[in-house]
């Protein structure tokens, strides 16, 4: 593209930004535009002051409109194939009469300057499909802010009419957690014969994982993938029973060969029926509400406490004072603490 026509583009997609008000965008996105969910999208990951506030209105206004969809996270250690099997997922979805939008999560993104989705040209069958939207990661200072950033990005996506909504995340830290607390199903990927150890797969993990499917089963794998999915059949039946009666399904398949991904949304499907005839579907979702209700307040109330310009000082002294053994830890964390209600 030559300087004039850069220009040119940069001055046109200026005015388009500067006339998205809220009414049209919400016209659009219950319309299912897909430039006006990215748009949408787009305010909500923004800084800005303007751009957050009519963020939130679109978010609040879309609220009446979500709901209706089917929530999906999906992890796995980097290179487990989490992108080649969404590709194919989301492809069986479409293919089932639905609209499928898949949102990444990254939070270590901020410190690599990438995305997980963002990186590598992926998804390219998916992605071209009608029915499929796929946004790179949202990346945050916080993992609190990505949380909420996502959060209210599957209310956007849920008023634009996605019946499935699938949340990617890379299977290190602390984001399954926090993923598996805003989705309806929760999705593990990994591979046969690598060990737990090696996935960095931690135990909590798995037990949070309403499917465990073994990837890559193709080729001199599947045997190996085979066993590997008795080793993990029984090591589930260890855990503690769901208590919605949900058991853990355990699934080998291929994304290369499509194999049994029709498998693993047979799964999701049948979850959801089980769920939604005792009731716990929608009695999660709302535990769900109230954690995070929490969660915000804790996070509004952490980031006030850190910006206080009158703390700063303070938190440097106390810190000190603990380093040095002459204050506890706690005696120090309520020291500030009165300082900050005082005002
Ligand atoms: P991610 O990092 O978890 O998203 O993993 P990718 O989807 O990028 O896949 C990692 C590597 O595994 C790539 O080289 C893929 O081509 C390969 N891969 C993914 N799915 C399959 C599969 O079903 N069979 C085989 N044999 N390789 C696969």
């Amino acid at each position: 593209m030559n300087e004039d026509r850069l220009k040119k583009w940069k001055e046109q997609r200026q005015k388009r930004k500067q006339s998205l008000n809220h009414d049209e965008l919400l016209a659009g996105i219950l319309a299912g535009d897909l430039q006006s969910l990215s748009s949408g999208i787009t305010l909500l990951e923004s800084d800005k002051a303007v751009d957050k506030k009519i963020a939130q209105q679109l978010v609040t206004s879309c609220l009446k409109h979500s709901g209706n969809s089917i929530r999906l996270g999906i992890t796995g250690v980097p290179g487990v194939g989490k992108s080649t099997f969404i590709e194919s997922f989301g492809q069986t979805v479409v293919q089932r009469g639905y609209k499928i939008a898949v949102l990444a999560i990254d939070p270590s993104s901020e410190r690599s300057g990438g995305s997980i989705l963002g990186d590598k040209t992926r998804m390219n069958k998916l992605s071209v499909l009608e029915n499929a939207f796929i946004r790179p990661s949202a990346a945050g200072k916080s993992l609190g802010g990505v949380a909420r950033k996502t959060r209210e990005s599957i209310v956007l996506c849920e008023a634009a009419g996605y019946d499935f909504i699938l949340i990617e995340t890379v299977g290190v830290g602390q984001s399954e957690t926090m993923v598996h607390s805003m989705v309806d199903f929760f999705m593990l990927l990994m591979l046969a014969g690598a060990g737990d150890e090696l996935q960095g797969i931690k135990r909590g993990i798995m037990e949070m994982a309403d499917a465990l499917i073994i990837t890559k089963a193709d080729g001199d794998n599947l045997l190996k993938a085979r066993r590997a999915k008795k080793e993990y059949e029984n090591a589930m039946h260890l855990f503690p029973p769901n208590k919605n009666g949900w058991i853990a399904k355990t699934l080998v398949a291929s994304a290369y060969e499509n194999y049994n991904i029709d498998k693993a949304f047979d799964i999701v499907e049948s979850y959801e029926n089980h769920t939604k005839v005792n009731g716990s579907f929608f009695q999660k979702r709302k535990e769900q509400d109230k954690y995070w209700l929490h969660e915000t307040i804790a996070d509004i109330l952490m980031s006030d406490f850190y910006s206080a310009e009158r703390l700063v000082k303070a938190i440097v002294e106390v810190e000190k004072e603990v380093v040095e053994g002459n204050m506890s830890s706690f005696e120090g964390a309520e020291k500030l603490m009165d300082l900050y209600k005082k005002e």
